[in-house]
């Protein structure tokens, strides 16, 4: 089992472009381990992809309070790939063009980073792996062949980053909006994925500006952030009510000015 907890994180974030500081996450707690899906709803710009940025260790965003620990261990000071070395990942809400290297080559590559020298995953092995996986999301063999993310559609491009998680197995996988831009079947087929993941050595934080997301992928607990916070924790009856009456009264309950 992994865990992976946020103590008390304060988190600056610089604009480049104005060359100034402002403070976004304001003392957030977070504690999950794998075999649970953890979802995060709150409005617009509260912090949510802060956060996910600020656990995988994205530059622009400083921690100015408080840690982030992996099995016990600060990760903070700690290079992206390194995190990702350790069993985290990050589906990006704008997954990025690579130039040159395949669809197939990246994920081998990304697998095998996760390795050992001497225990690199088999051709055979990578290739079985990867049939199964593109069959659960209804994927054409063609679209490895191709190179990462170069003209591939919105949809495309949510599909494979959860073709990137089914074949690189993080310990925690911080998905931020995956559900944003795509049509009904799109979703069924990335929650399908995202299912097909569950299990005692994962988990997931979800963020989600919708409840309809977490109908298709149900989650254990379920975290809404406001202003920086996380001002209220429950089940999964707490989206359904929040789809239903809004931040609002959150907002009036909790005295936000957000
Ligand atoms: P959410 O994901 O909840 O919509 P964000 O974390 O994206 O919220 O943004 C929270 C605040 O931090 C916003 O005011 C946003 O403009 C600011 N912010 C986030 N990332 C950056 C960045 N890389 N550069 C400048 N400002 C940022
Ligand atoms: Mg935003
Ligand atoms: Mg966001």
């Amino acid at each position: 089992m992994a865990k992976l907890e946020v103590i008390d994180l304060h988190v600056e974030v610089t604009d480049e472009e104005k060359q100034t500081s402002k403070e976004i996450l304001k003392g957030v707690d977070l504690t999950m381990n794998t075999g649970e899906i953890h979802a995060i709803m709150g409005p617009n710009g509260t912090g949510k992809s802060t956060l996910s940025e600020t656990i995988m260790g994205r530059s622009a965003y400083h921690v100015t309070q408080g840690d982030i620990l992996l099995n016990g261990e600060s990760i903070v000071e700690m290079p992206v790939d390194e995190r990702a070395r350790k069993g985290l990942f990050l589906g990006m809400q704008y997954p990025a063009e690579i130039q040159g290297v395949t669809n197939a080559e990246f994920l081998r590559a990304a697998i095998n980073a996760r390795r050992p020298e001497d225990n690199q995953i088999s051709v055979m092995d990578f290739l079985k792996e990867l049939d199964k996986n593109l069959g659960i999301l209804d994927m054409s063999e063609s679209m490895t062949e191709r190179y990462l993310n170069e003209g591939f559609s919105g949809g495309e491009k949510k599909r494979n980053e959860i073709l990137q998680l089914m074949m690189i197995k993080p310990s925690f996988a911080l998905l931020d909006e995956i559900d944003s831009g795509l049509d009904i079947d799109a979703l069924q087929v990335v929650s399908k994925g995202v299912n097909s993941m569950r299990g005692d050595n994962f988990g997931s934080l979800i963020i989600t500006h919708y409840q309809r997301l977490l109908n298709y992928i149900v989650p254990d607990v379920v975290h809404v952030m406001m202003g920086g916070r996380i001002v209220k924790t429950g089940d999964a009856s707490l989206a359904k009510e929040l789809e239903k009456e809004g931040y609002a009264g959150l907002r009036d309950e909790y005295d936000l000015d957000v």
